[in-house]
């Protein structure tokens, strides 16, 4: 028999299940629940679009981001177009671009865990429709800066879409939120991703919306499944919109405790990667294969890819307590004694981040 799992930090998922007031009204949707939801989601459509500040016609929903993600290729992809992504990503992406057609084209990230716009615009040819961006990015977690951002989507041709991945975007401490009708009128070409599976904590239920113009919401809605956004999952969308301050509360707990495993994995004697979603990354050449090892004997399930790196996704305090428990045994002291001390009895260092 393996080692119980006790805590699961592999899928970027928060770790507090749905406020009371979400399952309340969870529970009175599942009584109605011989019922239709609606043929098309106008009713959550407009909600979404109220919250966001932006018309109704921006805005398409889907089944988790995900799903808004595969409309989105579905609506815009001819068969021999390409898309365009950074590698390593979300592992959904080539799979969603195999699913509408597309042939996947991978871009290497930098050694640094970001992704490389210039090496992404110069993958661009009159085959590709799609170009992928995460931000922040998963599994490193790093951000583009805004101008950086604008400056790269000024440079992609508009024949081509942008799916603009902004999955984890509460969890970045952006300095400058854009103005999104302005951003998406700027910008008719892109559509940004969301979701209410993080920061919201509604993974199970699988909803996700994109913003974009009009024009191109129109498109992507006809992909969309009637019926396809159940009712439970719409009541537990609209009451987690009304309990907006409980919830950017919880991703405030989430963001104190992502910095502190930084900090204490630093001191540790890890370099820890650039962050900005609900996890944290650790890269080769650090000693990633054993440290997934010593977790997954702590009962702790992360993501592992071997020999390239660890996305430990932030849990409660006791969860990345124990993370952190496990990850100064004998690794990080082997790893320490190999590792030149800096500024005293330090050896704490941090990759540079571009922000
Ligand atoms: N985008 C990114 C970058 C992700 O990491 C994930 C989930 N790991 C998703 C999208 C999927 O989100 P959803 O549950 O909304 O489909």
């Amino acid at each position: 028999m393996g080692v119980p799992v006790l805590h699961r930090l592999a899928l970027n998922e928060s770790p507090y299940p749905p406020l009371p007031s979400v399952r309340r009204a969870m529970r009175r949707a599942v009584a109605q629940a011989h019922r239709y939801p609606q043929f098309h989601p106008d009713d959550l459509t407009e909600r979404i679009a109220a919250w966001c500040r932006v018309c109704p016609g921006s805005v398409a929903v889907g089944s988790g981001s995900v799903g808004v993600a595969l409309q989105a290729l579905q609506a815009v992809v001819e068969p021999g177009d390409t898309m365009v992504h950074a590698w390593r990503t979300f592992d959904a992406y080539p799979l969603l671009a195999g699913m509408a057609g597309a042939r996947p084209v991978p871009v290497p990230l930098s050694p640094d865990g970001h992704q490389d716009l210039g090496a992404l615009l110069a993958a661009v040819d009159h085959r590709t429709r799609v170009v992928v961006v995460c931000n922040p990015h998963n599994p490193t977690g790093s951000l583009i800066a805004a101008d950086a951002l604008r400056a790269f989507l000024r440079r992609v041709p508009r024949h081509v879409t942008v799916l603009l991945d902004e999955a984890y975007v509460e969890f970045a401490r952006a300095a400058d939120p854009p103005d999104l009708p302005a951003f998406l009128g700027a910008h008719p070409n892109v559509l940004v991703l969301r979701t209410f599976s993080k920061a919201y904590g509604l993974a199970a239920l699988r909803v996700g919306y994109g913003l974009g113009t009009p024009d191109l919401v129109e498109r992507i809605r006809r992909q969309q499944l009637p019926f396809g956004i159940n009712a439970v999952a719409t009541a537990a969308v609209e009451a987690s919109l009304r309990a907006g301050g409980e919830l950017r509360r919880r991703v405030d707990t989430v963001v104190t405790e992502r910095e502190r495993l930084r900090q204490e994995l630093g001191g540790l004697g890890w370099r820890v990667g650039p962050g900005h979603a609900n996890s944290v990354w650790l890269a080769a050449p650090d000693p990633v294969d054993e440290g997934a090892a010593v977790l997954t004997e702590a009962g702790v399930l992360t993501r592992h890819y071997p020999g390239e790196g660890l996305r430990i996704t932030v849990g409660t305090r006791k969860a990345n307590d124990t993370v952190l428990t496990a990850l100064a045994g004998p690794v990080a002291r082997r790893f320490r004694q190999a590792r030149v001390p800096v500024s005293g009895c330090s050896v704490h260092t941090v990759l540079p981040s571009r922000e």
